[in-house]
């Protein structure tokens, strides 16, 4: 207990506001004594609850929100720490309850190479099944500390080209015509739309937004269509729309629908609520064209990178995706997005209490920059 309170009187840190996963010295805290203890150093991981205020009420289906609880983590070695994130949004079922249970199991100080990410990375998957947004946020913290190390960004040790970013899709919550003739106006700066649809109004929605703009429009069901001819007939009429793909168009587990719908559509059909983790992408392959890669699905940016070349190789479009997150997050997805053909990670633009700064979407195009790791600074 002592220890504990030493190492949060060390770090300035206000006692209870940050949980460390393992009883640390003093002396282990400060990389010049331990340099000078001659003792090799080790990973070590502390992690804080946070909660991220919405700009705006989140609606979906049956409920409304105005904050998405997050677990910001960090992992320091020899004096450098890398930062990482969970994201919870409440459906998915991970919480700052069952984060704080996971991460009190990882126990970092076994390994004292961090470059050996294969190796932690499965320890960690080892740990227990699911928990991906955990899993996300150790992972997202030890690639920060690699690129860090390195004084390199991701997407240079990945080997990507950063002028090939696509832009960021920016979404456009349902509402009445007015205000959604409002929301795409205020989102002037995005070049590609994302709209929900799903419901009683879908093409009400798109001839909303068709009265005020000509940009490209992504679409999102959320498996919300449920006769296949009526999709396709739907989706034909999106075609003529200016629609670029249409996101998960029926239930994950209507797979001959979907597949029938694949083949007969016009536009390419992106998997999301059927695709979760590498493991998924060969099932999903011939039934959809792409899929949609998110950090706190598939456990972070190692699974994610598998994911995209294993589409890549396959033949299948890529798309990256997000959770209301904070810049820490988003600035790992994006330093993947040059590999993909959409990306839509405009979840920190829905915050007000960012406390990073992360890559700039600027005149809608995701904006990579070299500073080292996932490219943020604490604010
Ligand atoms: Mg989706």
């Amino acid at each position: 207990m002592n220890n504990r309170r030493n190492f949060l009187k060390l770090s300035g840190l206000v006692a209870g506001s940050l949980i460390i996963s393992e009883s640390l010295s003093a002396k282990e805290m400060n990389p010049a004594i331990r340099a000078k203890s001659g003792k090799p150093s080790s990973l070590k991981l502390r992690f804080r609850p946070y909660d991220l205020q919405l700009k705006h009420v989140f609606t979906i289906a049956n409920s409304s929100r105005t904050t998405t609880p997050v677990m910001l983590t960090e992992v320091e070695y020899d004096g450098l720490i890398g930062y990482g994130e969970a994201s919870m949004p409440p459906y998915l079922g991970e919480s700052h309850k069952t984060v704080a249970e996971f991460l009190s199991k990882v126990d970092l100080s076994q390994f004292s190479d961090p470059f050996e990410l294969e190796d932690i990375i499965a320890y960690i998957d080892s740990l227990a099944i699911g928990n991906h947004a955990a899993k996300a946020s150790v992972d997202i913290a030890l690639h920060d500390l690699v690129g860090k190390i390195v004084k390199q960004p991701w997407h240079k040790l990945w080997g990507l080209n950063r002028t090939k970013t696509p832009n960021t899709s920016f979404t456009i919550g349902i509402d009445t015509p007015e205000v959604v003739k409002e929301k795409v106006r205020e989102a002037d700066v995005y070049k590609i739309l994302k709209v929900k649809l799903g419901r009683e109004n879908d093409k009400e929605m798109i001839k909303t937004i068709r009265s005020v703009t000509n940009k490209p429009i992504c679409v999102d069901v959320n498996q919300g269509w449920k006769d296949k001819q009526m999709a396709l007939e739907m989706i034909q009429w999106l075609a003529t729309q200016g629609v670029v793909f249409v996101e998960q168009p029926m239930s994950k587990l209507a797979v001959d629908d979907i597949a029938w719908l694949t083949q007969n559509s016009p536009l390419p059909i992106i998997a999301d609520e059927a695709v979760q983790t590498a493991e998924d992408v060969a099932a999903v392959n011939k039934v959809y064209s792409g899929i949609n890669i998110k950090l706190m699905k598939c456990g972070g940016m190692r699974n994610a990178w598998k994911m995209a070349n294993l589409a890549k190789v396959l033949g299948m479009k890529v798309m990256i995706g997000c959770m209301t997150e904070t810049s820490c997050a988003i600035s790992a997805a994006s330093q993947l997005s040059p590999v993909a053909d959409w990306a839509d990670l405009d979840g920190n633009l829905l915050i007000s209490n960012d406390i990073y700064d992360g890559i700039k979407v600027v005149d809608g195009k995701i904006t990579l920059s070299d500073i080292p790791g996932i490219g943020i600074n604490l604010k």
